[in-house]
C-alpha cells in the first residue's frame, strides 16, 4: 500500500513512521520546508520518545520519504492522510478549517486512480462531506472516496498509542474505502483492536466527544480537589477510592493545573461551538472550558498565597513548561499563564524544562532559562513544580533548598508526599492535600 500523509507534524510524523513501520510504504509532506529538510537530514523537529529510531528505520528500509512535493506523493497513492492542524479560529473558537481545505484542493488536482482521502486531524462534522465536496469541484473526474480515521495518540506516548490502540475508528460510505483502510490497520488485526466501522459524522463526532468526555474528567477531580483544600480532605485518596471503581477507571483523575495542549482546549472548545450552531449546546462541556480557563490563571494566586500573598520583587523557580512530561509541545500549556502572571504580578521567573526550553522561549520572554533543576532553585523564594517530568519526582531536596532565600515549595501536580517535603524544612503547598 502506499501512502502519502499531508500535514508532517506530531500526529502525521508518528502515523507515517508507524504506517511505514507497518510495511505501507509512506511519503510524508508538508509544506514547512525547513522541517522537511531538517527530516531528511534525520533530524527530527519535535521531541516524542522513540520517533527518531523508527523514522530512522523506516527511511533505511526504503518506505519512508519526505518531500514537500505534493503532486508526486498524492499520485501514487491508494490512501492519501490529511493530517494539518486544526487550531482554534481566532475570535469564535470554531476549528480553523483553512489548512484542511487547502490540503483537499492541493490533494484533488493530482489524485490518479482510485485513492481513499483520510482526514486524520480532528475536524467537526461535516468537514468530510466539505472535503468530498471541495475535491469534486477541483477534479470532477476523480475516482475517490472520503473517509474519517480520527486520531487518538497522546503526545509523549505516541508510537504506543499508535502502534497498540485501544480502538481504531474508521468512517467511511463504501466497502471498497473499508477495504483500503483495513488493509492499511491489518497488523492490529492480529492484536484483535477493535474497530468501529461507522458513518463519516459519527466518526466525527466520536473525536470530540472522546476528548470532551476527558477533559470533563480532568476538570471534575479538579474542582473535587479545590473542595478538598476547603474541607482537609485528601484528593488522591478520593481519586484512588474513586477510580479503582470500573465504572470510572483510575485515569485521568490526577489534581492539576488544568488540562492543556494542542487537543483538549480547542477541541472542547470547537465542539460546544458546533453543539451551539446547530441549537443543542453541550452545556456541560461549555462549562468545563470556563472552568479550566479560569483555574490556569488561579494557578499563580496559588504560587503567590505561598509567597505571604506577593511576589513583587521575589524570584520564583519553575520546574516544566510542557503542557505535560515527555513533550515540548507548548500550546495551551498552563505554564503559559502562570508565568506571565508572576511577572505582572512583579516576580522573576527562572525556570527549567528538559524539553521545552527551545518552543518556550519566543513564548516566554523574560524568563532566565536554567541550566537544570538546582538552578531555577538559585536564590529563589519559591519553587514551583508545574509540569511532572520524571526527572523532578526524585530532586535532592536538600541540594534544591540550600541556594533558596525561602524554601517554599509548590507542588500543582501532586508529584510529591507533603510529609517528606516538609521534613526537609519547606513550606509545602499541593493540590487538593491536607
Ligand atoms: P502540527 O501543527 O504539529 O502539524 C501540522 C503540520 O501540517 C505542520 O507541519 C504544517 O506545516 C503542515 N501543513 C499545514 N497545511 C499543509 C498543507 N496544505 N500541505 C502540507 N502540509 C501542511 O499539528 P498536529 O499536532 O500534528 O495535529 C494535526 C491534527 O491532528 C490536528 O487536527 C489535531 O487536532 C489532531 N490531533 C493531534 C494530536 C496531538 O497530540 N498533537 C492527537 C490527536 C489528534
Amino acid at each position: 500500500m502506499h501512502i502519502a500523509m499531508i500535514g508532517t507534524g506530531y500526529v502525521g510524523l508518528v502515523s507515517g513512521a508507524c504506517f511505514a513501520e507497518f510495511g505501507s510504504t509512506v511519503t510524508c509532506v508538508d509544506r514547512d520546508a525547513g522541517k522537511i529538510e531538517r527530516l531528511r537530514s534525520g533530524d527530527i523537529p519535535i521531541f516524542e520518545p522513540g520517533l527518531d529510531d523508527l523514522v530512522a528505520r523506516g527511511v533505511r528500509s526504503g518506505r519512508l520519504r519526505f518531500t514537500t512535493d505534493l503532486p508526486t506523493a498524492v499520485s501514487g497513492a491508494d490512501a492519501v492522510f490529511l493530517a494539518v492542524g486544526t487550531p482554534s479560529r481566532r475570535g469564535d473558537g470554531h476549528a480553523d478549517l483553512r489548512f484542511v481545505e487547502q490540503a483537499a484542493i492541493d490533494v484533488a488536482k493530482a489524485l490518479s486512480g482510485y485513492t481513499v482521502v483520510v482526514t486524520k486531524s480532528t475536524v467537526p462534522v461535516g468537514t468530510g462531506r466539505r472535503v468530498a465536496e471541495l475535491i469534486r469541484d477541483t477534479n470532477p473526474e476523480a475516482d475517490v472516496d472520503v473517509a474519517s480515521n480520527p486520531e487518538f495518540l497522546r503526545e509523549g506516548s505516541a508510537i504506543g498509542d499508535f502502534m497498540r490502540p485501544d480502538r481504531v475508528v474508521i468512517g467511511c460510505e463504501t466497502a471498497r474505502a473499508q477495504a483500503v483502510l483495513r488493509e492499511l490497520y491489518r497488523p492490529l488485526f492480529l492484536m484483535e483492536t477493535p474497530m468501529v466501522v461507522t458513518g463519516l459524522e459519527t466518526a466525527e463526532l466520536t473525536k470530540y466527544a472522546a476528548n470532551a468526555f476527558l477533559a470533563t474528567k480532568i476538570t471534575f477531580i479538579n474542582e473535587i480537589a479545590d473542595l478538598c483544600d476547603k474541607l482537609g480532605a485528601d484528593v488522591q485518596d478520593i481519586a484512588r477510592g474513586m477510580g479503582l471503581d470500573g465504572r470510572i477507571g483510575k485515569k485521568f483523575l490526577h489534581a492539576g493545573p488544568g488540562y492543556g495542549g494542542s487537543c483538549f482546549p480547542k477541541d472542547t472548545l470547537a465542539l460546544a461551538r458546533t453543539a451551539q450552531d446547530v441549537g443543542s449546546p453541550v452545556r456541560l462541556v461549555e462549562t468545563v472550558v470556563q472552568i479550566n480557563d479560569r483555574r490556569k490563571g488561579a494557578m499563580a494566586g496559588r504560587i503567590m498565597a505561598a509567597c505571604g500573598g506577593s511576589v513583587r520583587g521575589k524570584s520564583i523557580g519553575v520546574l516544566g513548561v510542557a503542557f505535560k512530561p515527555n513533550t515540548d509541545d507548548m500550546r495551551d500549556a498552563p505554564s503559559l499563564s502562570i508565568i506571565p502572571a508572576l511577572q505582572d504580578a512583579g516576580a522573576t521567573v527562572k525556570a527549567f524544562d528538559p524539553a521545552a526550553m527551545h518552543e518556550a522561549q519566543s513564548l516566554l520572554p523574560d524568563v532566565e532559562w536554567c541550566a537544570d533543576p538546582y538552578a531555577v532553585a538559585e536564590g529563589a523564594h519559591a519553587v514551583a513544580l508545574v509540569t511532572e517530568w520524571n526527572e523532578f519526582r526524585g530532586l535532592d531536596l536538600e541540594r534544591l533548598g540550600a541556594p533558596m532565600r525561602q524554601r517554599v515549595f509548590v507542588d500543582l501536580r501532586n508529584v510529591y508526599r507533603p510529609e517528606v517535603v516538609r521534613a526537609q524544612g519547606f513550606a509545602y503547598t499541593s493540590i487538593g492535600r491536607p
